[in-house]
């Protein structure tokens, strides 16, 4: 099997990367079938008919991401499908840098969704790698970058990878920035905090990439000891870049899926929250679990597996009186 790279056309990166995705769509049958399949799906609103904040989106062709069995054993016996040699022989990319390729995801969520692994097969940890996220968030400008933590959402939790979706498609993006409560706010760095269903999010605005990238590491610090066991403290992280800034949203975690995830019968439902959900877009393979989706059922998954009160008024308070 023999995969060469997409040389893309002239023009900037980002360009490159669009003509990929057209490439991709027109080329590619399962992409071509996903992404015209992604125009049908139904999507709702579910705080108020107009530019709502909540939306749940009926998703087949994400049972495979949903229901992802990514325990340590499960994830030793299959191939890995981010890994080069096992990607499908359609597949193209975009190389970034000498270490990320930009895939095309062919199980969209996005009307231009993307995967973006290293080339080497190493696990899900952020540490070290925020730069990184903020350079592709700058490259990628139509694009919100994301970040699903090893038990917050990834699929693939042994290869390092991040996502990619068209702005414009997430609710959370058009979050006020006035809306949060300001924690701290210097030369460099805006930081606030938001709190809506009990999803409660960090936002960071700058220009400046190193003081963003250590407020970030602040952050993480202070979630760490929370969570001795884990690899990294569970978190989804969303950035874009809106010249000349950078917003970064981190929703710190403390559980990977709801006990409805785990439930038989008609307890169940499949949703195993990732930034996307935690986005605004409940995304539900099942017409079963579309239907019965509603703002008590997400406030309660949100309280289930965001970060608790208790850990985060510690943790604002951390942000407001001690600078990194
Ligand atoms: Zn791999």
């Amino acid at each position: 099997m023999t995969i060469e790279g997409f040389s893309g056309i002239n023009g900037s990166f980002q360009d490159r990367v669009h003509a990929l995705l057209s490439q991709q769509v027109r080329d590619w049958d399962l992409a071509r079938n996903n992404y015209s399949g992604l125009k049908r799906v139904m999507r709702r609103p579910l705080d108020k008919p107009e530019d709502a904040d909540f939306y749940v989106q009926c998703n087949p062709a994400r049972i495979r991401s949903s229901a992802a069995k990514v325990d340590a054993r499960s994830i030793r016996e299959r191939p890995c499908f981010l890994c080069e040699k096992h990607l499908p022989a359609q597949q193209r990319w975009v190389e970034f840098g000498r270490e990320y390729l930009i895939l095309v995801n062919p199980f969209p969520i996005f009307p231009r969704h993307l995967t973006i692994p290293v080339r080497t097969h190493e696990d899900q940890l952020i540490a070290g790698r925020m730069d990184d996220m903020l350079q592709l968030a700058k490259a990628l400008e139509d694009f919100v970058v994301f970040y699903n933590g090893p038990r917050c959402g990834a699929s693939a939790p042994d290869h390092f990878h991040f996502q990619a979706g068209n702005k414009g498609f997430l609710p959370v993006e058009r979050m006020r920035q006035d809306a949060g409560k300001l924690l701290r706010q210097n030369d460099h760095v805006d930081i606030r905090a938001m709190e809506q269903y009990h999803r409660r999010i960090i936002m960071l605005r700058s220009s400046d990439k190193q003081a963003l990238a250590g407020c970030f590491e602040q952050i993480y610090d202070f979630l760490k000891p929370l969570q001795p066991d884990q690899p990294e403290p569970m978190l989804n992280i969303l950035a874009g870049y809106h010249a000349p800034e950078w917003q970064v949203l981190v929703l710190p975690r403390k559980e990977h899926r709801p006990w409805q995830f785990h439930a038989q019968g008609d307890e169940q439902v499949m949703l195993s929250p990732a930034s996307v959900d935690l986005g605004g877009v409940l995304v539900t393979p099942r017409e079963k679990d579309y239907a019965r989706m509603d703002l008590a059922l997400m406030e309660d998954i949100f309280a289930q597996v965001c970060i608790d009160a208790a850990n985060w008024d510690d943790l604002l308070n951390e942000l407001v009186h001690k600078k990194p």
